[in-house]
């Protein structure tokens, strides 16, 4: 079982994802969290090199190849591995992240990405979809202070050089993506409380794995 975890920034995903593991793991799975970018020893390399404060200065096209080449080493060297052993992959984001990001809000072409992720994928499709949804102010001031609390000068800058604008896109994105495939995405209202937030995802994971 695959599934993938996907919303703008501060949305919240990251704090679900051991909520998210417990709750497979009680229903019988054997499960593995990951995340994009970074899932692997390469891919860790990759993210330095994406989300740090030098990342104003990526050519778009770079930025989309190297969250690719990200991608296609995660997908070789630890999800379709772990799909085969019959494990469940829980991924804090993955190629639909590209596509909002990248496609929708840095306006790269969607056929070539969508391209990309039909050569990179190969066939393989998240079974579920979690898209944490929220405004993208609220999603971005908890982000803010969140990198103000982390005292993470690293990546200071980031969420200047993208702006409110660029993360209203990235949401649209996602809302235009989750409509056009109903039955892999469930839409949770990250716009509340974590323990409310969870309340909901533990719901859409019940009514999943009723299936
Ligand atoms: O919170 P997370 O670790 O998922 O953050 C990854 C960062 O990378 C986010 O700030 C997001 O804006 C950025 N990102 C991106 N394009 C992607 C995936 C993530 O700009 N395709
Ligand atoms: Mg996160």
């Amino acid at each position: 079982v695959f599934i993938t975890l996907e919303g703008i920034e501060g949305a919240g995903k990251t704090t679900q994802v051991g909520r998210i593991l417990e709750f497979m793991e009680s229903q019988g799975y054997e499960c593995i969290s990951t995340r994009e970018p970074g899932g692997t020893g390469i891919g860790a390399k990759i993210r330095a090199i994406l989300l740090n404060s030098e990342h104003v200065t990526l050519a778009p096209l770079a930025e989309l190849l190297l969250y690719e080449a990200d991608r296609a080493q995660h997908l070789a060297r630890l999800i379709k591995p772990a799909l085969e052993a019959g494990k469940c992959v829980v991924c804090d984001r993955f190629c639909d992240a590209t596509t909002a990001y990248q496609g929708y809000a840095r306006e790269l072409s969607l056929d070539f990405i969508n391209e990309l992720h039909a050569r990179i994928l190969d066939g393989l499709t998240p079974d579920l979809t979690l898209l944490f949804d929220l405004p993208a102010e609220i999603g971005l001031s908890r982000a803010k202070t969140r990198l103000h609390e982390q005292n993470n000068t690293s990546q200071e800058g980031r969420f200047e050089a993208e702006d409110l604008a660029f993360h209203r896109k990235v949401r649209q994105g996602y809302l235009t993506l989750a409509k056009a495939e109903p039955g892999r995405f469930a839409i949770v209202n990250a716009d509340a409380a974590p323990d409310r937030v969870w309340e909901e995802t533990k719901e859409l994971l019940a009514e999943f794995t009723a299936k």
